[in-house]
């Protein structure tokens, strides 16, 4: 599909940055007429790793190699399992002529990556083409990228999990026998997605309790590495781990919990340049994050795009929680209007917090996931719950909307 003169690459890597950002895995090959040699730094290969992909393929007359995250070769039955747990593996092609091909196959690589010109879905050039199918210019990528969700990644979504099988009915018997749960309530969980921005303290829990109770999509984000220090508090993570990305090491746990669920990893900041495209492709956010500057960018990406968000915040022994669904109840900024800087607050490494209380919260957080999710039960919607463990009061403070809220206010 589509093709370009010039700018391949540039590209393939601006699709897989979008799609991957959409919360889709992305694999890629790249044929290379010579002799079996992986790309490294600053090669193309190394580009679709460094964009997102999370399989980089290489294919050559001689056999076919896969680079995970540019560290070594397997086999090639390992390439093709690996590459069907992909959501779509982008071909780049030989030339042919004058006009190099950008083909897309789904799924296994074992299927011919060749398409005639006749079942060109769409193109991509600076010239003023005409094969009679959509035109785009290297500069609107997002039009090929939302082509490719369309055609490629959302019906097979939409077929996923139709009934549970017999292990799911097994695996998730305690969900089920919830009222107002049952199996079409499982099915639900199986078919939704979470965004965790963090996962420390409170985002270990959050993910581990809904990893465990099969949500099927979670996302991931978060760009520290294990620390010592983080030991006391935040599970996903173990000693082993030290110095791994966070996203990664939490991946690992919660797939050894549950394989048959996705988790995607975002090994970068939440900022306000990515969060609206990050929060855009889930149901709910759970805001488990540890400064109050990106609790603001959630904020306002989460009342931008109308998107449900479960705020969750810990200190020492104290923590606090509450429901947000845009235009039905008080956001955060309607409590706190102004930001008053992370450099007025204190932080949970000024003094302290104990682990098992961020595990409190983070708990009552995976529960409001579930429970918006399944449409069940009443919500933290309007009401600051608040935990005090030292006293081991917990009590619930109603609050309003603020009709002047610069971030609600008009919706
Ligand atoms: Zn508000």
């Amino acid at each position: 599909m589509g093709c370009s003169n010039s700018g391949k690459t540039t590209l393939i890597e601006k699709l897989i940055h979008i799609l991957n950002q959409r919360g889709y895995r992305i694999g890629t090959v790249k044929h290379h007429r010579g002799v079996f040699q992986f790309d490294l730094e600053g090669k193309d290969t190394w580009r679709h790793a460094q964009a997102g992909a999370e399989m980089v393929a290489m294919a050559t007359p001689d056999g076919i190699g896969l680079v995970k995250k540019l560290t070594g070769e397997i086999s090639l039955e390992q390439v093709l399992s690996l590459m069907s747990d992909m959501d779509i593996v982008i071909v780049e092609g030989f030339k042919t002529g004058s006009q190099p091909k950008i083909e897309l196959v789904r799924s296994a690589i074992s299927q011919q990556p060749v398409c005639s010109q006749e079942e060109l879905l769409a193109l991509v050039s600076d010239l003023p083409l005409d094969y009679g199918v959509p035109l785009y210019d290297i500069n609107n990528i997002e039009g090929v990228a939302d082509l490719i969700e369309e055609r490629f990644l959302q019906p097979s979504k939409q077929n996923v999990h139709k009934e549970l099988s017999h292990e799911q009915k097994k695996r998730y018997h305690r969900n089920i026998q919830l009222p107002g749960v049952g199996e079409a309530g499982q099915l639900k969980l199986l078919q939704s997605s979470v965004l965790v921005v963090g996962t420390g303290g409170l985002g270990s829990p959050v993910a581990f309790y809904l990893g465990a109770a099969g949500i099927g999509r979670l996302g991931l984000i978060d760009a520290d590495t294990v620390d010592y220090s983080n030991l006391q508090r935040q599970i996903l993570h173990s000693t082993s781990d030290l110095g791994r990305p966070k996203v990664e090491s939490a991946r690992e746990k919660l797939l050894a919990l549950n394989p048959e669920i996705e988790v995607i990893t975002y090994p970068y900041r939440f900022n306000e340049e990515n969060a609206a495209e990050l929060v855009k492709n889930y149901d709910i956010v759970v805001d488990a994050t540890d400064n109050l500057a990106t609790r603001y960018i959630i904020n306002q990406a989460c009342v931008a795009e109308g998107k449900p968000f479960i705020y969750g915040g810990v200190l020492s022994m104290v923590g606090q929680c509450m429901t947000i669904l845009p235009g039905k109840g008080p956001c955060f900024r309607c409590i706190f209007r102004e930001n008053p800087g992370d450099k007025a607050i204190k932080t949970t490494s000024d003094v302290g917090i104990l682990g098992s209380v961020a595990g409190i919260i983070g708990t009552i957080q995976a529960t409001e996931v579930v429970k918006y999710l399944l449409g069940q039960g009443e919500l933290l919607v309007g009401r600051m719950l608040t935990m005090d463990a030292f006293s081991m009061n917990f009590m619930d403070v109603e609050v309003k909307r603020d009709k002047d809220c610069p971030a609600c206010g008009k919706l």
